[in-house]
């Protein structure tokens, strides 16, 4: 499994932020990362059932194309949405995997049984 490391810097939401967010259907964070380019904006607001043309875009710029995790939908990594605890490592590790968006639209998430948890 490949692992990606990100630093962030804080700056107030753009409009096609503010878009994506309403498009996933939770709330916008006060402030988000750097902004993406101009050409990954509009795409990641195109539906995530087209498949073939986001496949392409992914392949072209560099992007993994991996099933989701919850439901294995295949997305982008210019799809990039919501995240849920790590499963390997649970909740309060500090690690995070990746989710589509269809997912984040409807705040699916993993049921960790209670043996799974960690042991502090
Ligand atoms: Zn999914």
């Amino acid at each position: 499994m490949a692992r990606h490391h990100i630093t962030i810097a804080m700056r107030p939401l753009r409009l096609i932020e503010r878009l994506w967010y309403w498009r996933l259907g939770i709330p916008a964070p006060l402030a988000s990362g750097p902004s993406p380019a101009k050409r990954e904006a509009w795409i990641r607001l195109l539906p995530q059932s087209w498949t073939r043309i986001h496949h392409r875009y992914a392949e072209r710029h560099g992007y993994y194309w991996l099933p989701c995790i919850l439901c294995t939908r295949p997305y982008g990594g210019h799809q990039y949405a919501g995240s849920i605890p790590d499963p390997v490592y649970g909740p309060g590790s500090g690690r995070s995997v990746g989710i589509c968006p269809h997912c984040t639209r409807r705040g699916r998430h993993v049921e960790l049984d209670h043996d799974d948890l960690p042991i502090y």
